[in-house]
């Protein structure tokens, strides 16, 4: 039987999120329903809200969350009920190229990308309302009763539970703050892996990061973790250098309007520039800063240096999460230290603005509170 459920929902782009109460479907086969005990607010999910990327509408925000197994599906063997799980925002097909040389985290097919579950079905529905029901007409016409309503990534983790492929839901070692939990779905595990999976920092190497958000934040956790011998942590705001050194930077830099101050900057911290850039931001300006700061024509050439993209930190979820949750455990990555506003599901408008002023290292929606 479908349950009811709040959920952060994006109707139109560029239109302020609403907390809709939506109809969730019964986990079928392969499938477990979570109920959500947190949730980060990431720069996605900002990107999404305000139209700068393309996604399509109406649809359940957020992509990086955890929550307890309550039903499993027909079939599931793992996770079982009253496990703690982290939620992977990327399923892979199982059967494309990538996947089958198990390269996951490079699958074109994903149902991530098309906010559905792996049939195509959509996990939410509009629900019957008093006066507004009725079943939704051909066209699907928003507000009528039925109408599917998509999960972003296929996981939406803005809603009070989600039902979700069960390989989606990967346990965690018992004592994970679910804050903690939820940030290893995204950030953590995107800038931890770009360092120690993609780029396979070694010991004693030098290493930039530019952009100090979750991502970033997670970027210098992982040279620490690599030993790395210089961690310069770069960003427009004093207060994300503040929040990168508390995690292990080793020196700042407060990044301004002349790229070559920074780069200058740099390269005097670093013996002439660092061995490794990592660029958290994802725009063309930081990226080309990037490029500069470490790789000129010449001697990138003559120094055989490489430019690499890194999705999702090369994340093989079901091995990755446990593994670094465990280091959360043991304290040798401090991701609680990114967590500095637990919110309510009502309050996500207000995250998002206070993002967009720049505050705030990681804003964590808390389902209890
Ligand atoms: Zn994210
Ligand atoms: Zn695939």
């Amino acid at each position: 039987m479908a349950i009811s459920v709040r959920g952060a929902l994006l109707e139109t782009v560029g239109q302020p999120v609403v907390i809709a109460d939506l109809d969730l479907i019964e986990p079928r086969d392969g499938e477990v329903r979570v109920r959500m005990l947190a949730s980060g607010v990431c720069h996605s999910d900002l990107h999404v809200r305000d139209g700068e990327w393309d996604r399509p509408t109406p649809i359940v925000m957020g992509h990086e969350g955890a929550g307890i197994v309550e039903v499993v599906g027909p079939g599931v063997t793992s996770p079982r009920v009253g496990e703690l799980v982290s939620l992977s925002w990327l399923i892979p097909c199982g059967v494309c190229r990538s996947c089958r040389r198990g390269h996951v985290w490079a699958c074109p097919d994903s149902p991530s990308y098309r906010h559905m579950l792996l049939d195509g079905t959509a996990p939410f529905t509009r629900p019957a309302a008093p006066g507004l029901g009725g079943e939704a007409d051909e066209a699907g016409q928003p507000g009528r009763a039925g109408t599917p309503v998509r999960a972003y990534c296929a996981i939406s983790t803005m809603a009070e539970a989600v039902v979700v492929p069960a390989a989606a839901a990967i346990p965690l070692p018992d004592g994970t703050d679910p804050g903690v939990a939820a940030l290893i779905g995204c950030c953590v595990t995107t800038g931890v892996g770009a360092v120690l999976k993609t780029a396979a920092v070694p010991a004693g190497a030098s290493v930039a990061v530019i952009g100090l958000g979750g991502v970033g934040l997670s970027c210098v956790m992982g040279a620490v973790i690599a030993e790395a011998s210089r961690i310069v942590a770069i960003d427009r705001i004093e207060t994300k250098l503040v929040a990168a050194r508390a995690v292990g930077a080793t020196d700042t830099i407060l990044g301004g309007d002349d790229a070559s101050t920074t780069i200058e900057a740099l390269r005097d911290l670093t013996d002439g520039g660092p061995d490794f850039v990592f660029e958290a931001i994802g725009r063309t300006e930081t990226a080309e800063l990037g490029a500069r700061a470490a790789f000129d024509v010449y001697p990138f050439v003559d120094g055989s240096r490489r430019i690499l993209g890194s999705n999702y930190g090369f994340a093989e979820p079901a091995i990755d999460f446990p593994r670094y949750a465990a280091w959360t455990l043991d304290g040798r990555l401090p991701v609680e230290r990114l967590i500095d506003r637990r919110i309510r599901l009502d309050d996500v408008e207000d995250a998002f603005a206070a993002m967009r002023r720049g505050e705030y290292t990681r804003q964590v929606i808390d389902f209890d509170g």
